[in-house]
C-alpha cells in the first residue's frame, strides 16, 4: 500500500517548514471534502502499514525531540521501575497542565545511546507516539501537523494520506493555516 519511505530526520526535519501551510490546508480539506469515517480508516491503515516497516529502535527521534506527557499513574509506575519516591521523580518535572508532568530536560534523561533505559516504566504516551493509530484522526491532526517534522511514522502517514485523497494542493487550496501553533512542542495529546 505505501510509497517509498522517507526515514531520514534530517531530510523530514528540513522539509516541515516548506509543507506548514500545506499540511494545514489539507487538514481543512480532510474537514470540508472526507467523511471522519473514510479519513479514520484511511489513516488507521495507513499507520499500521508504515509503522511496521520502521524501525523505532534506530530511530529514537521523539524521545530527542519531543517531551513525553506523564500522567499520576505513569509518574507512579517509572518511580516504581527507577526504585525512586515519586518526590524525588517530580523534582525532576514541571507541571503542564491539569494532572499532566513533563521533564525539565530534552532529550529525555531516560534516553541513553539512543535507547529507552525505562522501556518497561516508559508512559503511556511513549507507548502510544505517534497517536496515528487512534479514532478520530481529524481530531488530532493538530499533533500530527506539528510532529510532521520529528517523527518518521508521522511525515510519511501524513503525506500519504494526501495521495489516498487525491489532494493538489494547486486546486484544493482551501485557505485555512495555523501558523501560530509551535511546531512540535509536546507529545500530541491523548
Ligand atoms: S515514533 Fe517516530 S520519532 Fe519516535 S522512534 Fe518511532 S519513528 Fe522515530
Ligand atoms: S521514557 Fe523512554 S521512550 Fe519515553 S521519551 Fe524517554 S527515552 Fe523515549
Amino acid at each position: 500500500m505505501t510509497q517509498q519511505l522517507e526515514t531520514r530526520i534530517d531530510i523530514i526535519s528540513s522539509l516541515a517548514e516548506p509543507h506548514w501551510a500545506d499540511n494545514w490546508n489539507f487538514r481543512a480539506y480532510l474537514q470540508q471534502k472526507v467523511s471522519p469515517t473514510e479519513i479514520d480508516r484511511a489513516a488507521q491503515a495507513l499507520a499500521q502499514d508504515v509503522s511496521a516497516k520502521i524501525d523505532c529502535t534506530a530511530c529514537g527521534n521523539c524521545c530527542r525531540e519531543i517531551f513525553p506527557h506523564f500522567r499520576p499513574g505513569d509518574v507512579s509506575r517509572l518511580a516504581a521501575g527507577l526504585g525512586q519516591s515519586e518526590q524525588a521523580l517530580r523534582s525532576t518535572m514541571r507541571t503542564e497542565g491539569v494532572d499532566t508532568t513533563v521533564f525539565c530536560v530534552s532529550p529525555c534523561p531516560m534516553l541513553k545511546n539512543s535507547s529507552c533505559t525505562v522501556y518497561e516504566h516508559r508512559p503511556d504516551d511513549c507507548r502510544e507516539y505517534p497517536h496515528m493509530h487512534k479514532p478520530d484522526f481529524l481530531g488530532g491532526s493538530i499533533g500530527a501537523i506539528e510532529n510532521y517534522g520529528t517523527c518518521p511514522i508521522v511525515f510519511n502517514v501524513y503525506g500519504q494520506l494526501k495521495k489516498t485523497f487525491h489532494y493538489d494542493p494547486k486546486t484544493d487550496y482551501i485557505g485555512q493555516t495555523n501558523p501560530e501553533t509551535t511546531h512540535g512542542s509536546s507529545y500530541k495529546s491523548s
